[in-house]
């Protein structure tokens, strides 16, 4: 396939990179001029765009995006697949399609979860929302950069089970770190914490596969400095998305909103740049937010 790829920052430069691996003929823009081995390198959003049988966007966030559809999809061949895999908001996630179906293009929206990491070994999950010829147009290229394709729905329904997930997910291990602060109070080793929860009714992924106790549980970014992994602030933007989703829809999220307001503090103070995890040295280290002090 003749494939354009716009944004070519952290997880775009190595997605685009296994296409062209895979034999694709890939043209690659970014507005910070990244070259990418095997990419030939495109002047502009449009240059990529224009013509190609598929294009995809890995971008920042929501008002990035649309002002790129506004500047490509008039360019982009009818009956052609347009794949956003950036993460941003349901509501510019719909307009992107909108914009693409008036010009007779497909169109996915495809966030991803698995990382940097997952980017460069292949092995992404896609969580996409679109008509089922949209999503089976893009599959092939989904099948190379990732593991996995869910077809979550229709317009927004990829970036709505992405958000939902991660929102889970924030929830998830700020209540795991708070019980590991606890049972330090208490005097309960780690260990033995683990051993319990990763067997009982208190057992999920951010305990069993992802533990944020150094030395507990599988190797995980608390073994390793808490370097991410899944970065703090990056939790964050999903967060904030979960809970403008939920203000648009007006559905009662309070965990995610609480959630949101700990991540930001934790961001501010000192978070940016470590991994999620390292929620739980936050709260044992300055026995912020225990909400009882
Ligand atoms: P990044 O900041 O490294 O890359 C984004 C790239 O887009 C940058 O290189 C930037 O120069 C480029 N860009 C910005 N505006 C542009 C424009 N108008 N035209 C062309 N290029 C433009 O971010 P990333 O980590 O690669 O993440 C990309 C998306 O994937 C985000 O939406 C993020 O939330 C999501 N995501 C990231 C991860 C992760 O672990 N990094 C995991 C899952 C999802």
């Amino acid at each position: 396939m003749d494939i354009g790829f716009i944004g070519l920052g952290n997880m775009g430069a190595p997605m685009v990179q296994n296409l062209a691996k895979a034999g694709h003929r890939v043209a690659g823009f970014d507005v910070a001029g990244v070259a990418v081995e095997g990419v030939e390198s495109a002047g502009s959003a449009k240059e990529a765009a224009n013509g190609r049988d598929a294009v995809i966007t890995m971008l920042p966030n929501g008002a990035i995006l649309q002002s790129v559809y506004d500047d490509i999809v008039p360019g982009g061949r009818a009956g052609s697949v347009f794949i956003d895999c950036s993460t941003v908001d349901v509501e510019s996630a719909r307009a992107a399609h909108e914009l693409a179906g008036k010009s007779g293009l497909l169109s996915v929206d495809a966030p991803v979860s698995g990382g940097i990491g997952g980017a460069a070994a292949g092995t992404l999950t896609f969580m996409a929302g679109g008509s089922r010829q949209s999503f089976d147009a893009a599959r092939p290229l989904f099948d190379i950069m990732g593991q996995k394709a869910a077809h979550c729905g229709g317009p927004g329904a990829g970036q709505a089970a992405k958000i939902c997930n991660n929102m889970i997910l924030g929830i998830s291990m700020i209540g795991v770190c708070e019980a590991f602060a606890l049972g330090d109070k208490l005097e309960l080793d780690r260990q033995k914490l683990f051993d319990v929860v990763s067997t009982s009714s208190g057992s999920c992924w951010s305990v069993n596969t992802y533990c944020p106790a150094p030395g507990v549980g599988p190797d995980s970014p608390a073994d390793n400095g808490y370097r991410p992994g899944f970065a703090a602030e990056l939790m964050l933007k999903d967060l904030l998305l979960s809970q403008q989703a939920a203000g648009a829809a007006d559905a009662a999220t309070p965990m995610g909103a609480l959630a949101s307001t700990l991540y930001k503090a934790f961001v501010e103070d000192g978070g940016k740049g470590q991994d999620f995890s390292a929620m739980l040295p936050h709260l044992t280290q300055r026995g912020f937010g225990s909400g009882n002090e």
